[in-house]
């Protein structure tokens, strides 16, 4: 039966045209997007740090009587770790204020001006989901 293989050779040149438009377009968005993510991490740790200081001078209110010493070999992995991550930090909240972070589907400014301390996971413009790749309703 000649036209039904024919027929067959045509569906996987389609199925292969659209593969090959998903690999040139996909990646080169996720990859935006992972990029994104970090910066997103990056930022937002500002509250875990806040919340880890928060809990260490509540250690130190519940305990009174726990050596400094104690209290300075809690503190020093923070304090080193504040050497690393402050400057990126600072960086990145300077990127976010001065619009370089553009949106992976839009390509408009993600974040806006204010971010410093809370980097969203859409995009103020478009409302591009960073972590679904897709768009968001405007109030969802
Ligand atoms: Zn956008």
């Amino acid at each position: 039966m000649p036209a039904v293989k024919g027929a067959k050779l045509e569906l996987t040149c389609i199925s292969r045209g659209s593969l090959v438009q998903e690999l040139t377009f996909s990646p080169w968005l996720a990859a935006r997007a992972k990029r994104l993510r970090i910066y997103r991490r990056t930022i937002n740790a500002f509250w875990l740090l806040i919340a880890l200081i928060l809990a260490l001078n509540l250690l130190r209110w519940i305990f009174p009587k726990i050596s400094p010493l104690v209290i300075g070999a809690i503190w020093r992995p923070f304090g080193l770790a504040m050497y690393v991550w402050g400057p990126i930090w600072f960086s990145l909240g300077l990127g976010c204020m001065l619009g370089l972070f553009k949106s992976p589907s839009c390509d408009r400014q993600f974040t806006s001006k204010f971010s410093l301390v809370w980097f969203g996971r859409t995009c103020q413009n478009c409302h591009f989901d960073i972590y679904t790749l897709k768009h968001k309703p405007a109030n969802g």
